[in-house]
């Protein structure tokens, strides 16, 4: 039977509390006191020091969270993915349940195989799940065969080319230090008449094998000096991605198909006239309005550095999209009310950012949309000057430098176009800049004007109404 994303996820964290779970809320999508990370990109961030500590908090030995992971960047990053595969958000949502020292390898696959294909739970079809393990872990091998009793040849061995150690797509780490470990990981296979090959083929193309969840057996620290030292105690991660399991759910192919982003989707096609409903362009800003607006909602603002300019990154993308579909008017800040209509448990919370969403959507538009017109006529005038399939470093520096355009978005196009970007020379070009700057005491900010350092930019949000002080805020932009 169909299942809406809002009952899945309550499926999900009722399972495991009747597993005596304590259900606790998710994170910032800012994580706390960890520079590590620039954004949350699973649910056991805000857990890490529990998983180092020697001992646990008795309280918290099972719990269970739904989390809005954002990667778009560092370790786990699928900003290029989204929009090119139906599968890859920037921001989803990650249903997780946690064992401190409590439970270990049988009982953390045993309960997800429940979940998964029992009647009163999800009810998925034994015969179309599919496992990976990482290739050392013969206990997780022989769970599966010989308690679940899944045929061997649904049970994939992940290890690494180079016969690393402790690297594989079945090892899996946070970030560059912390918590790690080995995992295991369930498919779900959609039928044989969509393409894509099995787990373990190093496909992410495929729209018939879809990976739902990751179970991570968390037994190691990673240090700063590269050693992987044990941890004290053993601990389980687990992360199901929520979107993709509302697609298995809805019986349609794509994640965008699922009930949380139509509204949205219906939108921009009214608002492009586009009768393709399956359209990258469509996919890619249905997706960044969503991450966007939750990433305001934090009280990020746009600017050239860290969170913030995650958030321009992700804006100027979602720009240059509607740009493509033919959308003549700024329209970002004009989804708002649709997306926030859809967003299920998050409404309340976004509801009252809206105004705030609203006004630095439409803000940041307002000014990049003059320059990116300008940008993309002399990008289109150095690609027909070419006598190679290589632009010059030198000229993606001048459109970031003058125009603003980040640099994702002129190696996004080139890429279209099969132009690489000599990134190489862009990176010295910006090394020169920012010397520069700095020696002189001034930044030089994203349309090539110089400021003094005394007004840098904060990330923070201090509050404004568009009508009343759009004009300060432009001059420290
Ligand atoms: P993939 O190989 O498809 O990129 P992953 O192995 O990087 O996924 P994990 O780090 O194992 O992902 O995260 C746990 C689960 O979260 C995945 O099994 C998947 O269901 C979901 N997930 C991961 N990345 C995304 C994403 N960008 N958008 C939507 N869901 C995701
Ligand atoms: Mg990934
Ligand atoms: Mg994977
Ligand atoms: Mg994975």
């Amino acid at each position: 039977m169909k299942k809406t994303t809002d009952e899945i996820r309550e499926m999900f964290l009722c399972f495991f509390k009747e597993k005596k779970h304590i259900i606790l809320p998710g994170s910032s999508l800012i994580p706390e006191n960890d520079s590590s990370l620039l954004f949350t990109n699973s649910g056991m961030n805000q857990f890490k020091k529990l998983f180092l500590e020697k001992t646990v908090n008795p309280q918290y030995t099972r719990v269970t969270t739904t989390q809005n992971c954002l990667r778009t960047g560092g370790k786990h990053n699928d900003f290029k993915n989204v929009g090119y595969t139906s599968k890859h958000h920037t921001l989803f949502e990650m249903l997780g349940n946690f064992s401190f020292g409590d439970y270990f390898k049988k009982e953390a696959i045993i309960y997800a195989w429940e979940f998964l294909t029992s009647k009163i739970w999800l009810n998925l079809p034994k015969k179309n799940l599919w496992v990976t393990i990482y290739e050392h872990d013969l206990e997780s091998y022989n769970i599966w065969k010989n308690i679940i009793k899944i045929e061997k040849e649904k049970i994939i061995k992940i290890g690494n080319k180079n016969k690393q150690k402790y690297t594989s797509e079945n090892f899996w780490q946070m970030s560059d230090t912390g918590p790690c470990g080995p995992s295991t990981e369930i498919f779900y296979d959609k039928g044989n008449n969509l393409f894509g090959k099995p787990p373990g083929n190093n496909s992410n193309n495929g729209i018939r094998f879809i990976e739902i969840w990751n179970i991570v057996f968390m037994q190691f620290n990673k240090l700063n000096n590269g050693n992987i030292v044990k941890l004290s105690r053993h601990a389980i991660d687990t992360g199901m991605g929520l979107e993709r399991v509302a697609a298995i759910m809805q019986n349609v192919t794509s994640n965008y198909e699922i009930d949380l982003f139509q509204p949205t989707i219906n939108l921009i096609v009214k608002m492009s006239q586009t009768n393709n409903l399956n359209n990258i362009h469509i996919n890619i800003i249905a997706d960044h309005i969503r991450s966007s607006s939750f990433i305001i909602s934090e009280n990020i603002v746009p600017s050239n550095e860290k969170h913030g300019y995650v958030l321009r990154r992700i804006i100027r993308r979602a720009i240059q999209h509607g740009h493509k579909l033919g959308i003549k008017s700024l329209f970002l800040h004009k989804l708002v009310p649709t997306l926030i209509n859809s967003m299920g448990i998050y409404k309340p919370i976004l509801e009252k950012k809206q105004k705030q969403i609203e006004s630095i959507l439409q803000l940041e538009e307002s000014k990049f949309i003059n320059t990116l017109e300008k940008g993309l006529k002399l990008l289109e005038i150095e690609i027909s000057k070419l006598k190679n399939n290589v632009l010059k470093g030198e000229i993606a520096f001048k459109l970031y430098d003058t125009f603003g355009f980040p640099i994702d978005l002129t190696t996004e196009i080139c890429h279209e176009k099969k132009i690489s970007v000599d990134m190489l020379e862009f990176k010295k070009n910006l090394k020169n800049q920012k010397k520069k700057a700095k020696k002189a005491q001034f930044f030089i900010n994203d349309t090539g004007i110089t400021i003094p350092r005394k007004n840098s930019i904060s990330s923070n949000f201090i509050g404004y109404n568009i009508k009343t002080s759009k004009s300060s805020i432009t001059n420290i932009i």
